[in-house]
């Protein structure tokens, strides 16, 4: 149990001073909910602001804070703005323009004659200087505020005083850093670094001891899950050949050399009683799925459950037809579970599953989730997640009275040490050969300008019968600006969509995020039973889908998406026997890294080269402000950050369990707080006194 010290840091945010319900639903979509998570959002960097008292000193752009002498009202005509006319010290005139609710109560606020200090970002509007919603300003103005990722209806400003006021709740903690790490870094203490961090967004060394700690509990809890597992013996499972080598005999095709191997690993891990921890790396197309169903049939021969689970409702449901398909007529007895199945269904999936009346379940989170139980689950099998984190493993270890064997696949070649960080310690098997008979995707990049050739293209290669996906981006979510309203991020996709019905008709299908389930699943089926040729998506299909037909890929700003995306979508065609193509659709004025980018698309289809370009163009300079960084499963931690901080976090962690492995003294004490804080409570659970 949490000590209760900590509690202040978990209550809910909308305990802090005046946060109404208004704040509370604008933090939430910062997924900020409790008072840590105030803490946790870091400011970005500065917003400066320049007092001056003569516009001819100011440039367009600029923020600045001028005393000005209000000269006249003009109220909204239509859906205009309320202009108010005002005078700087010169005479020299500036706009103050309000939108929407904010026009309301201005001739109070800003009585003509009085002089008043504004403070904004100044436009030039019909050659005139505008500010739109300038802030009045009462006292000395801040030359430099922090910056906070923003959403509709919260501010930088608001953010901060919520800051402050959270620091307040933060208890005095013991160090749990070892002293001589902590010495020779220079690092300040936890609680300081908090405050530091969010008045001054420069602070290093405050960032720097934050990541670290959030990486230290990460490594820590991992050190506890291994320790554990040393101690609770898993079950030998021993396969038989009974189904496995009727599944051989059934494939269209000989596995190939990789694959083979990989199975072998499996199995030799299988067949000992310590719970297998493996991960099976292998590029988009290399043939994991089969590979997994070999290991799933070994389990059901000797006599346990496989579990098999895939990031998404979609994968889930895709992943149980291609078994399905599989396993022909072989006597296997396969169940689906989704976070939407209910009711009745549902109730009869779990009751057959506790029986043991289902051999592999097949689903989503759903089926490690704490209603759902096992009769006797041997393998656990996770596909394409960026992570399965301490709790999820403990979880899993608890549908079972010995922990099952895990085997994680990803298409994802990670680095050594963010695998560490995410799926903790395990062997590694690799499918570094692709099934014969592929032809690479031909890639070629198009401008956008050339949308017609495109269009024509599309019509040519769907009346020859195959199919298409056309991808688009999310829309961006600004960070800066508070005047900017919250965009629906599958906007450009619904457009494109609309577009193409047009001229297609109702072959176009659409995917987004944002559909209700029911309605991806129903266009996704069009589109898998060929009654759709073309599917308009966002990333959503990124992982897994697989439609062979499909063999023209449409990646529209391909420069906004990352490197290892980009070879995740493509991934999706070349899958059949048929040519793909893929094309690549760009904008104007690329930046550098955006040009490299697309040629390495270009030049390689090899995912490891891929990969490792991915990292470098990414580089350590790039700031990710906005959760885009939570993809890498650290709220704290950058990606550069994990790179450089995480060795030492690991080798500390080590150091700690192996002088006080049940984290019993002092250390090991204030150790079991920084857990809690990072809400590892999961990892600390199998300590006494946890
Ligand atoms: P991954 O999950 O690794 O991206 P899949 O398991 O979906 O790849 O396999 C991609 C495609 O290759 C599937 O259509 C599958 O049937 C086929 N495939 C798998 N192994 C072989 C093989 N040894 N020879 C030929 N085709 C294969
Ligand atoms: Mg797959």
């Amino acid at each position: 149990m949490r000590p209760d010290r900590l509690n202040p840091l978990f209550a809910a945010a909308a305990s802090l001073p005046s946060v109404g319900p208004a704040a509370v639903r604008a933090l939430e979509r910062l997924d900020i909910a409790r008072v840590k998570d105030v803490l946790f959002h870091f400011p970005i960097g500065w917003r400066h602001t320049r007092s001056i008292t003569h516009l001819a000193d100011a440039r367009e752009g600029e923020r600045v804070a001028i005393p000005v002498t209000i000269v006249a009202h003009e109220p909204p005509r239509g859906r205009g703005p309320h202009r108010i006319a005002a005078d700087d010290a010169g005479g020299l005139g500036l706009v103050l323009a309000f939108f929407g609710p904010r026009a309301s109560g201005l001739a109070a606020r800003f009585p003509v004659g009085s002089t008043i200090t504004v403070a904004g970002r100044l436009d030039l509007w019909n050659g005139c200087f505008q500010i739109i919603h300038p802030e009045p300003v009462q006292g000395r103005v801040a030359e430099a505020e922090p910056v906070y990722p923003l959403t509709q209806g919260m501010t930088s400003r608001r953010l901060a005083a919520l800051a402050t006021s959270a620091l307040e709740r933060v208890p005095e903690l013991e160090e749990w850093i070892e002293p001589s790490l902590l010495a020779k870094k220079g690092w300040p203490a936890f609680r300081e670094a908090l405050s530091l961090v969010h008045s001054n967004p420069e602070s290093e060394a405050a960032r720097n001891r934050l990541a670290h700690d959030e990486l230290f509990a990460s490594q820590l809890a991992w050190a506890l899950v291994r320790a554990r597992r040393r101690r609770v013996k898993g079950r030998a499972l021993q396969g038989s050949g009974r189904l496995t080598d009727r599944l051989l005999e059934s494939l269209p095709w000989p596995l190939t050399g990789a694959q083979r191997h990989a199975i072998a690993e499996i199995a030799g891990d299988m067949a000992q009683p310590a719970a297998m921890l493996r991960l099976l790396q292998g590029d988009v197309g290399a043939g994991k799925t089969v590979v997994a169903l070999m290991a799933l049939l070994f389990a059901v021969e000797a006599g346990a459950q496989g579990a098999f689970l895939a990031p998404t409702d979609l994968l889930a449901r895709q992943h149980h037809a291609t078994l399905q398909t599989m396993l022909g007529t072989l006597p296997v007895r396969l169940g689906f579970l989704s976070g939407r199945d209910k009711g009745k269904a549902r109730e009869a999936t779990l009751s057959a599953l506790a029986a043991g009346e289902i051999d592999i379940l097949v689903g989503t989170h759903a089926i490690f989730m704490g209603a759902v139980q096992y009769r006797n689950l041997g393998l656990a099998i996770v596909d394409e997640q960026h992570r399965f984190g301490v709790a999820q493993r403990m979880m899993l270890s608890e549908k079972a009275d010995r922990p099952p064997h895990l085997l994680v696949m990803t298409a994802t070649p990670i680095p050594r040490t963010l695998a560490l960080a995410h799926f903790g310690e395990m062997d590694v098997s690799r499918l570094d050969e692709r099934p014969p008979g592929r032809q690479p995707v031909d890639t070629r990049v198009v401008a956008l300008a050339r949308l017609d050739d495109v269009l024509d293209g599309l019509a040519r290669h769907i009346a020859s019968g195959a199919q298409a996906y056309w991808v688009c981006p999310l829309l961006d979510a600004g960070v800066e600006e508070e005047v900017q309203s919250d965009p629906d991020a599958a906007a450009p996709a619904v457009a494109r969509a609309a577009m193409l019905k047009h001229r297609f008709g109702n072959s176009v299908a659409l995917v987004h995020g944002k559909m209700p389930g029911a309605q991806r699943d129903a266009e996704m089926a069009r589109f898998q039973s060929g009654a759709a040729k073309v599917l308009v998506a966002t990333t959503v299909i990124e992982v897994g889908v697989d439609v062979p037909n499909a063999s023209l890929m449409v990646i529209e700003a391909a420069e906004r998406f990352g490197l290892a995306q980009l070879h995740q979508l493509r991934g999706r065609v070349g899958r059949g026997t048929a040519k793909s193509v893929c094309l690549l659709l760009r904008g104007e004025n690329l930046s550098a890294s955006a040009k490299e980018r697309l040629k390495m698309m270009r030049a390689t289809d090899d995912g490891f080269a891929i990969a490792e370009a991915d990292l470098k163009l990414r580089g350590a300079g790039e700031l990710l402000g906005t959760r885009q960084s939570g993809d890498q499963g650290f709220t704290i931690a950058t990606p550069e950050q994990v790179s450089r901080l995480l060795p030492a976090a690991d080798a500390d962690a080590r150091l700690l369990m192996a002088r006080d492995g049940g984290l019993e003294g002092p250390r090991g004490a204030a150790a079991r707080n920084l857990l809690y804080i990072f809400e590892k409570d999961a990892a600390v659970a199998t300590l006494r006194g946890g």
